[in-house]
């Protein structure tokens, strides 16, 4: 299997620390607010790499974080008037259920960064007592990036380079810094902010050194795959080498995946663009299956292009899929039990080409998109071959194997149960009842699971409308 390693910019072939298993640590989102569609990236491309080792036969242990302590969550906070830790909590739920709509399987732990402030603790020391961080006269720790000889390694950055950029920008508070390459690993505390004792000073720890710590603690001083998106090479990753690196003077990880990022019709998505999306509104206009195959219709590491012509495209792809699989199985339901004839061994044989092709994609640095295209000529196999005539031993095998291919990629190859006309007309009506009792919140919850279930209302002169979404 070959990975495309972030650090020696090559294809380089996967040999796991130990046989049979995988140690990943991912990068997770900072939770202020809801998930958008560019954060639903790299969760969905690193959950199929991981699905496909599982597929192979490895145990994965996959770690993912939650940054729970952060400048942005604590703004919000004030801004709410509220405790740091009910905007993460809140953001952390709405998080997981993004995930589990987008079948991402939950990892096997999710720390956050409040709950190894202990571990940061002791790793800081680690670091000053070893000559690799020093602490400023306020209490601020810094880690001395000159005494890391391989700083930049990652992101290929040559520090004279860096420095001659950093020279106009001094930064208001940063004078004890030693070197303006210096990053930070505690800081002291401000006025409302949340802190936690530490020999240095009352304070919050950095960013980067909680997920050298959370990939520490769960998985060891040596990982497999550690990844993310590209925005994070520089510098989040390549401060987590330094500090990982000098604290347990071990190699951190093998290899390092970077996906690529996504963009709104041809433009960075931003706020500002009026081009930004959560994953909770791509939810209300299409199932979120269709934002799964569309990001991994492209390989993971080229920037991808989202567009409402793009999704109409994956959604139907997926919908061929989906009308293939309905057929075998009513086909499988109907079919005699007898051994599969001699052209449909010769087909079966075809189908296990196609098999080894989506294979072949996979572990070509996990090249989703022909992997994808392997399994729409399965499902032109099926299309052609798979009639009222065909053994049910052969309608069962294509369509197994077109579930567990699909399943690699984390698409769910049953549709979802539909609901009747009768059914929704009776919702509605429950609903106009609650409003007239003016139970607003009973109504709005109707109206709630009718768009979980894709229905959406519009109130109109002429009485409430409804569309399948
Ligand atoms: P953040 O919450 O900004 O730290 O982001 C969490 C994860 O989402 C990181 O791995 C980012 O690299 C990734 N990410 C953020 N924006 C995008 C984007 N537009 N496209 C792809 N990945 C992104
Ligand atoms: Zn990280």
């Amino acid at each position: 299997m070959k990975i495309f390693n972030t650090l020696s910019r090559r294809k380089e072939e996967f040999v796991p620390l130990t046989p049979g298993k995988v140690k990943m640590y991912v990068c997770g989102p900072t939770v202020y607010n809801l998930i958008h569609i560019g954060n639903a990236r790299p969760m969905i491309v690193f959950d199929t790499v991981r699905r496909y080792f599982e597929y192979k036969g490895y145990e994965v242990q996959y770690v993912s974080n939650f940054t729970d302590v952060d400048d942005k969550i604590i703004k919000r906070a004030l801004e709410e008037g509220v405790d740091a830790r009910v905007i993460s909590d809140r953001y952390i739920e709405e998080c997981k259920k993004d995930m589990a709509s987008l079948n991402v399987k939950p990892a096997t732990v999710h720390p956050q960064a409040t709950q190894e402030i202990d571990g940061m603790l002791s790793m800081i020391q680690t670091l000053i007592d070893k000559g690799h961080a020093y602490v400023a006269k306020d209490g601020t720790v810094y880690f001395r990036v000159s005494s890391f000889k391989e700083y930049g390694k990652l992101s290929r950055k040559n520090l004279e380079e860096l420095q001659s950029g950093f020279r106009e920008l001094k930064v208001t508070g940063e004078e004890d810094k030693e070197d303006p390459n210096d990053f930070v690993l505690w800081k002291p505390k401000k006025e409302g902010e949340p802190y936690w004792e530490s020999p240095w000073c009352e304070g919050r720890p950095g960013w980067h050194i909680e997920c050298s710590v959370m990939a520490k603690h769960y998985l060891g001083d040596e990982i497999d795959i550690h990844a993310g998106g590209e925005d994070l090479i520089f510098p989040h990753h390549e401060n987590e080498i330094a500090q990982s690196e000098c604290a347990n003077d071990k190699t951190f990880a093998k290899y390092w995946m970077h996906n690529g990022f996504l963009n709104i019709d041809n433009k960075k998505m931003s706020k500002s663009l009026g081009n930004f999306f959560t994953v909770r509104e791509i939810g209300e206009k299409y199932d979120l299956q269709v934002l799964r195959f569309f990001m991994l219709s492209a390989h993971y590491r080229s920037p991808l292009n989202f567009s409402a012509d793009l999704m109409e495209a994956s959604k139907n792809g997926l919908e061929r899929i989906l009308t293939c699989m309905e057929k075998l199985k009513s086909l499988e339901e109907a079919a005699a039990g007898s051994a599969e004839t001699c052209a449909e061994q010769e087909s079966l044989a075809q189908a296990e080409k196609l098999k080894e092709k989506y294979e072949a994609a996979m572990e070509d640095d996990f090249n989703t998109a022909d992997a994808v295209s392997a399994v729409f000529e399965l499902v032109k196999l099926a299309n052609s071959t798979a009639d009222s005539s065909s053994t049910k031993a052969y309608v069962s095998a294509l369509r197994q194997l077109i579930d567990r291919l699909c399943d690699v990629l984390g698409i769910i190859t049953e549709r979802k149960a539909e609901i009747l006309d009768s059914e929704i007309e009776a919702m509605i009506e429950e609903r106009q009842q609650a409003r007239k009792a003016k139970n607003f919140a009973l109504a709005d919850e109707i109206r709630g699971k009718l768009l979980d279930m894709g229905i959406a209302l519009e109130d109109t002169r002429e009485g409430v409308k409804w569309k399948r979404v």
